[in-house]
């Protein structure tokens, strides 16, 4: 077959700061999804969009470009409007576990399809595949069926959604090009598009722990997703929010189950609570739902009752104690005085040395290792009391662990700033 465009043009075009015109755009995503664009061409092109950047048209007719490559799921059939929510990704940060059963229970389905975790920042599916039984691979048709009994359903995403994304993003896992915000933006987004939600809440990270480092990065990254939401008919708005610190006291994947299962009982940590609920009110009025209050189903256990039936839906046993690491070593305070600095970087490149995370994609994950925090910014500690417990199945971790948390906090004996705001910023 004589292919529209010849890949090197394309490159060239990228190369000198030109426009990709929309018929190059559609050619080269879907030949490299065929295998006619080799990877080292896609390699640099992604380098070129990296350092050149793309307007909003062609940002957009990337994305279209990437959905095309597969199927697009449909959930108009259900009788409740459907909300989602993605976040790109922090330390601890486990709010998809109470927040989608706490939305299904104010009466919004929520088909969360999520991912495992690569590098420093935890995955989803990583997380609920502690719970013994658990499964993360359903049918579409089992999904639609989970919708209709349930209301939730945390699922990974099918080799058939966006497959282009999903060939692009291990390439640009290993050339440099991750941090580019036209590719983080249209990855993310052909796949919340495909996925065929109604509405959709970003949780756009920032700081130490998030890819975006700064608020101005974070925040045209939240406007690029959002315009490209709205463009595709998807009801999207984005919260910038806070990733210096980890959420909540439990990085890791069995402690931060049993962390969210804590708020669904109603308890938790205050950040978890309060961005769980910002979260979800965001959704809630995103699909016009605004008299449901979504404290009130944390309250009265409905939303725990939601969370117990999703898990058993799909083969897990939410009665199952937590899985506990083999090993743990505490990490003490040598001086008396505040928290003042808690590194979120630091604590996830630990939780992921003691096994929490992988390195490649085919590694497997500890279900018991992480990191439990005893204090965050603050809270005064005194010396000798344990700042942290580090968990591992293998003690040979815990030197490593420790190397990564050097420098990661500091204690001062000067005032007390407390915690910093957790939603930094709304972009609608
Ligand atoms: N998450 C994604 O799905 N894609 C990116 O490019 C970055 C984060």
């Amino acid at each position: 077959m004589s292919e529209a465009f010849d890949a090197v043009d394309v490159i060239i075009t990228k190369r000198d700061a030109g426009e990709l015109s929309d018929a190059q755009i559609d050619w080269v995503v879907d030949a490299y999804t065929r295998g006619v664009v080799a990877h080292e061409q896609m390699a640099a092109l992604a380098m070129a969009i990296l350092l050149n950047g793309m307007n909003r048209r062609e940002i957009s007719r990337w994305t279209a470009a990437m959905i095309a490559t597969g199927d697009r799921m449909d959930f108009s059939g259900l009788s409740r409007p459907t909300a989602d929510k993605h976040s790109t990704g922090g330390v601890g940060d486990k709010i998809t576990l109470p927040l989608a059963p706490l939305v299904a229970a104010c009466g919004v389905a929520v088909p969360q399809l999520s991912g495992r975790g690569l590098g420093h920042t935890g995955g989803t599916l990583d997380k609920l595949e502690s719970i013994p039984g658990w499964r993360a691979d359903l049918s579409y048709d089992d999904m639609l069926g989970q919708l209709h009994s349930v209301g939730a359903v945390i699922c990974a995403a099918g080799a058939t959604l966006a497959p282009a994304d999903k060939l692009l993003y291990a390439l640009r896992d290993v050339t440099g090009t991750v941090e580019s915000i036209p590719l983080i933006a249209s990855s993310i987004m052909s796949k919340k598009i495909a996925e065929g939600t109604g509405a959709l809440v970003l949780d756009v990270k920032v700081g130490s722990g998030a890819f975006m480092k700064d608020l101005s990065n974070a925040q045209e990254l939240a406007r690029t997703m959002v315009a490209l939401g709205t463009d595709a008919g998807v009801s999207t708005v984005a919260l910038v929010t806070d990733m210096g610190t980890p959420l909540g006291r439990a990085v890791g994947n069995a402690v931060e189950v049993q962390e969210s299962v804590e708020v669904l009982a109603g308890g938790g940590p205050r950040d978890v609570v309060e961005l769980t609920l910002a979260l979800a009110r965001e959704m809630l009025a995103a699909v016009g739902r605004t008299e449901v209050d979504p404290a009130d189903r944390l309250a009265d256990g409905s939303a725990m009752d939601v969370w117990r039936a999703m898990i058993s839906a799909q083969g897990g046993d939410a009665d199952a104690p937590p899985r506990a690491a083999r090993e743990s070593a505490d990490v003490k305070a040598l001086v008396s005085g505040t928290l003042t600095r808690l590194d979120a970087l630091g604590v996830g490149v630990a939780a992921w040395r003691l096994g929490a995370g992988r390195a490649r994609k085919e590694d497997p994950v500890q279900a018991g290792a992480g990191v439990v925090l005893h204090a965050k910014p603050g809270d005064s500690v005194q010396a000798g009391d344990p700042l942290m417990t580090l968990l591992s199945d293998d003690a040979a971790r815990f030197a490593r662990a420790e190397e990564a948390l050097e420098g990661a906090y500091d204690i001062s004996d000067g005032s007390d700033k407390g915690p910093r705001p957790l939603v930094l910023d709304r972009i609608t």
